[in-house]
């Protein structure tokens, strides 16, 4: 079995500053999206899976309907292998229900003007992401369970988190601490844990940085792009079928 941990907005010098050794494993470093306009997540994460730089065909639909995009198994790495389990990946898996009503209220806080009203909805918006991100958690250790040959587990929590309350050291840390002790729990010979793009502090608030996380048990991948991972993980797999 092949796992990707995808973590959005997992940050570079987050994972440093709280010394998460199982984020890390045995090799670690950025990712280089420089060939990207914006480090926008359904743009990196469609030309992951895909293999592409996937940035003109994702904006062509404008604001809203880049996120209804989802790419077919055919388009996908996925179909290299036999059995492969991915679990609410944007542009493939994506619960929109949930992902949608966080989105909206992003927005929402950003219009309110009281600060009483602001709070309601951070509240709101930090419940939501606890939920959703608890029931990713419990679907992934099942699927890590099952006779599954690639499983892939999409956490938005970081980056959910992160846009409202990045400046809350005590809750990233805690976030933090969460997805570490998800990455320990990960018993297999070849883990890939990736994020698209990292975050930054403005302010109380977080915005995406420049470059990605990445991190391996099995060997140094230098500054890899995101598209890279495509041929990376097929490479594995044929190995592991040998
Ligand atoms: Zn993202």
């Amino acid at each position: 079995m092949i796992v990707v941990l995808a973590i959005d907005a997992l940050e570079f010098d987050l994972v440093e500053k709280f010394s998460c050794t199982h984020l890390k494993q045995q090799f670690y470093g950025k990712t280089n999206i420089q060939e990207f306009s914006e480090p926008r997540t359904m743009v990196l994460w469609s030309s992951f899976m895909t293999g592409i730089n996937k940035e003109k065909e994702v904006l062509a639909g404008g604001n809203q309907e880049m996120w209804d995009k989802q790419w077919s198994y055919d388009e996908t790495f996925f179909k290299t292998f036999k059995n492969p389990c991915v679990l609410d990946l944007p542009g493939y898996s994506y619960d929109l229900k949930v992902h949608e009503k966080s989105r909206l209220l992003l927005k929402k806080f950003f219009l309110v003007n009281s600060p009483e009203e602001k709070e309601a909805i951070r509240k709101e918006y930090n419940q939501d992401a606890f939920v959703h991100h608890r029931a990713i958690k419990t679907a992934f250790f099942e699927a890590l369970q099952s006779n599954h040959d690639f499983v892939l587990g999409y956490f938005s929590v970081a980056d959910v988190i992160g846009h409202l309350n990045f400046g809350n050291t005590l809750m990233m840390r805690m976030i933090y601490s969460d997805l570490e002790e998800i990455a320990s729990k990960i018993m297999v010979k070849k883990c890939i844990i990736l994020s698209d793009h990292g975050m930054y502090g403005v302010g109380m608030f977080g915005d995406h940085s420049s470059y990605g996380f990445w991190s391996t048990n099995f060997r140094d991948l230098g500054l890899p792009r995101i598209t890279d991972f495509r041929s990376i993980i097929e490479e594995l797999n044929n190995v592991e079928i040998k």
